[in-house]
């Protein structure tokens, strides 16, 4: 078995690099310091139409494969987590709709969305509702070709400023999936402020009040929300976590053996010393295999093995502990610099933190993985 990216892959690899490199990290520290995206950031994102990267070129998208989806989000990773969050929820909204949507919900969303002239954000968490997802408690009732929607959602990132929300509530007792427009009336956001990590993610709460919305906004039917609707965006939304985890845990290694370079103690390099070195190579060997993890996942997306999935929660539980890990050694080795603001470890590990959270918490994947492995052993 030969595992190797092609031709094609290698050149949007370096395409993203660059443009992480010159326009992605330079933004980075201002960003997370004043809890938003720049504006300016998401004109330069939408203007590589990386906003469509996930989306087929008949809506305007960018038409790539699975494994080059997976590249971008690791590069983007590599340079802001916050921005990486842009593309997974507002990716997860269009997948919803690529796949569940209507023929008049794709033709008169995924073209904006792609565009960039829509942003999607996913909202299915409450406040009194998180891993156990079937149980939200908002609720939608149908009426009159139209539905009317109550409810309270949290933690919803890019809340602030996105423009569709693909809302989750109960409808006949059952979840259900809808899209709700920002100008919807009785529809209102709440900024959410000063979180541990990916500080730029614009989340905020929603309040639907009496919020009526066409019955054409219904997506999928009732009662899918879950089982066919969600289950297909989270698996998006956890392989670009996996990935966005591996871009973050280069970016704490190439940090890492930048200062061990330079940083000398007892007359010599921090790198000398063999108890750095030590710690240098878990980092190396740690993002290799959850790089790998991601790979496979998207290539047997590529190649439609229902495999993916499993595949998916695999890379996903890995990278999110790995980065973990690795940003708490990237730390460690700058010392107290590395507690500092001088240095961006410290936002590196906070932002990490996250990962482990979202999408799936480390603990609902230890009991997916495990029936799974239960099952088919
Ligand atoms: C930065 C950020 C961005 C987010 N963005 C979004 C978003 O865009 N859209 C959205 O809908 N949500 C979003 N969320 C919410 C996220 O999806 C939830 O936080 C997550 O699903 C976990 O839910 P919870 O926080 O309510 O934790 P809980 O479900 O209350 O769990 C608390 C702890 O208990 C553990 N636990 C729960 N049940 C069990 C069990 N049966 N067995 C063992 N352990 C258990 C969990 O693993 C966790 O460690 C975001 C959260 C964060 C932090």
């Amino acid at each position: 078995m030969k595992m190797e990216l092609t031709k094609e892959q290698l050149n949007w690899q370096t395409d993203f690099r660059e443009f992480v490199d010159d326009v992605v990290t330079p933004y980075s520290e201002k960003n997370d310091r004043e809890e938003r995206l720049d504006p300016e950031l998401i004109e330069r994102l939408k203007e590589k139409g990386y906003l469509g990267s996930m989306l087929p070129q008949e809506y305007g998208g960018m038409g790539l494969d699975w494994v080059t989806i997976g590249i971008l989000n690791e590069e983007i990773g590599r340079g802001c987590s916050s921005l990486r969050s842009l593309l997974t929820v507002h990716g997860m909204v269009a997948l919803a709709l690529l796949r569940w949507g209507s023929d008049e919900q794709r033709s008169q969303w995924l073209p904006k969305m792609a565009a960039g002239e829509m942003i999607g954000a996913f909202a299915l968490t409450e406040p009194g509702v998180g891993s156990d997802a079937k149980n939200v408690q908002s609720v939608a009732v149908a009426s009159d070709h139209s539905y009317v929607l109550n409810g309270h959602k949290k933690w919803i990132t890019m809340g602030q400023i996105a423009d569709i929300y693909l809302v989750f509530a109960q409808c006949e007792g059952k979840p259900t999936a809808f899209l709700v427009e920002r100008n919807t009336p009785g529809f209102t956001t709440t900024p959410i402020t000063g979180m541990l990590g990916a500080r730029a993610s614009m989340l905020a709460e929603l309040h639907l009040a009496d919020c009526v919305i066409p019955q054409e906004n219904l997506v999928g039917s009732v009662g899918t929300g879950l089982s066919h609707v969600a289950l297909h965006c989270l698996d998006y939304g956890r392989y670009t976590v996996a990935c966005g985890c591996v871009g973050l845990g280069q970016a704490c290694l190439e940090q890492s053996v930048h200062y061990s370079r330079k940083r000398r103690q007892f007359g010599k390099a921090l790198r000398e010393n063999q108890l750095i070195q030590k710690m240098i190579t878990e980092m190396t060997v740690n993002v290799k295999a959850a790089r790998l993890l991601c790979y496979h996942s998207g290539y047997l997306k590529d190649v439609m093995d229902p495999d993916s999935i499993m595949e998916t929660w695999t890379a996903k539980y890995f990278a999110s502990k790995m980065v973990n890990q690795v940003a708490s050694d990237a730390v460690q080795i700058h010392g107290a610099n590395g507690c500092s603001r001088d240095y961006p470890v410290e936002r590196y590990l906070r932002d990490a933190r996250i990962n482990e959270i979202i999408e799936g918490t480390s603990q609902m994947h230890e009991m997916l993985i495990a029936l799974h492995t239960i099952r088919n052993i």
